[in-house]
């Protein structure tokens, strides 16, 4: 592995001001999100595509587009490629579900925090501190963990139980906040005086976003380095999505694919809509969703940093924003469990119920190959009911068992 990092220089995404890369940094100076340049000529004839053959399948192969400059940085804890799961059933169209659930604390957060714990490492941090509406908290506490650093973790006190303890178990300090994920993200930037940790926040530091960009390349490695038609990403802060679309433009810098892009579909709760209402409005910036609720707790987000940038990437791609309500999400859950095998978080269900929405109201095509990301594990939630009882020892109704099927 080189012993340098490609990355040339960082940029605020906001006035494009050029800053330095290999620094401790959250915000730009305009308070906006960073985002990391690569020296993309050099890049083009230090990663080819016989190169990445045999190397590890997982996103680190990817080394020459990410930040970590000293391979003895990476803080890994088994990542691997997701599969593409394609849906036969009942949806029709071209449809496959990428299933980041597989991926280590079971959901795609692996991505990002895996590469800024590997940067805090890098750049000498020892205690991180994020807000989070459950699964950013337990990759941040496991990664934080495997790498001997401190976790703090606030998170809205009636994120998924699961959620609260996996990330205690592997470590974090974690406390549950009589608020949303904004409110938990103003007491991180309030400690950061008080408490000296380093703010992990969504797009409060540049790495997360290069470690969700991957979700981008290793989609289109998988296509045989081809983009998809669609892509159907459920937003909160976007991260994923501002990211992937960073990644296709990089790709093609160094040659692995042409100008095609995906158009890019950002899914929102009806509950929860901030940038489907800034979107339909013709907004470039999206405001607060007051009474933000939602049972797909991972993008119950009232407010993104990275608004902006979501918002442009609709545009640039030829996509679009749109809601579902919790009762499609929660019917599209029940349907992929129950005709495809696959059991998609709440989230992953809402991209479905959006691909569903968009061929209904004429959007898309159901000739259109779409990719619709399921970002977490589905047994992390709490579940509808289940599994009526027997008595063994009374005669057993054969056909009750019967009409139930
Ligand atoms: C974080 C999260 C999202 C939203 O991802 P962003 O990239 O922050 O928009 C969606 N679903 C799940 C399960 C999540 O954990």
């Amino acid at each position: 592995m080189q012993d340098r990092s490609f990355v040339s220089h960082h940029i605020c995404s906001r006035t494009g001001e050029k800053l330095p890369a290999g620094e401790v940094q959250n915000l730009s100076p305009a308070g906006a999100p960073i985002l990391v340049q690569y020296d993309l000529d050099a890049v083009r004839s230090a990663m080819t595509r016989e190169k990445l053959t045999g190397r590890d399948l997982n996103f680190w192969r990817y080394r020459e587009l990410l930040p970590v400059s000293d391979p003895a940085n990476i803080v890994s804890l088994g990542e691997q490629f997701t599969p593409l799961v394609p849906l036969a059933g009942s949806l029709g169209g071209q449809v496959m579900v990428k299933d980041e659930s597989r991926l280590p604390t079971g959901s795609f957060k692996a991505r990002g925090l895996g590469m800024a714990v590997s940067m805090a490492k890098e750049l000498g941090l020892k205690k991180l501190a994020i807000p989070t509406n459950g699964n950013a908290g337990a990759a941040l506490s496991a990664y934080a963990s495997r790498a001997g650093m401190e976790a703090f973790v606030f998170c809205p006190d009636d994120t998924p139980d699961v959620n609260v303890k996996e990330t205690a178990l592997q470590g974090a300090h974690v406390w549950r906040v009589n608020g949303l994920i904004n409110d938990c993200g103003h007491i991180v930037g309030e400690g950061e005086k008080e408490m000296g940790w380093f703010n992990v926040a969504t797009l409060k530091e540049p790495y997360r976003v290069e470690g969700k960009k991957t979700m981008g390349i290793e989609l289109a490695e998988q296509l045989g380095w081809q983009v998809p038609d669609l892509i159907f990403y459920p937003t909160g802060g976007g991260t994923g999505l501002i990211g992937m679309w960073k990644a296709f433009d990089e790709l093609e810098a160094i040659g692995f694919i042409g100008p095609e892009r995906p158009r890019m579909v950002a899914v929102q709760s009806e509950g929860c809509a901030p940038i489907v209402r800034a979107w339909k409005a013709g907004k470039e910036e999206a405001e607060i969703w007051e009474n933000a609720s939602t049972a797909a707790a991972g993008i119950r987000v009232p407010v993104a940093l990275g608004d902006f940038l979501i918002l442009r990437a609709l545009k640039e791609s030829g996509g679009f924003a749109i809601a579902v309500d919790d009762d499609a999400i929660m019917a599209a859950q029940q349907q992929v469990g129950r005709e495809e095998g696959l059991l998609l978080c709440p989230e992953g269900a809402a991209t479905v119920a959006g691909y569903q929405a968009a061929l209904d109201q004429g959007l898309i095509s159901k000739s259109d190959r779409a990719v619709l990301f399921n970002c977490g594990n589905g047994l992390k939630y709490p579940m509808p009911p289940a599994a009526a009882s027997l008595d063994r020892h009374q005669p057993i109704d054969w056909g009750a068992i019967a009409s139930t099927s």
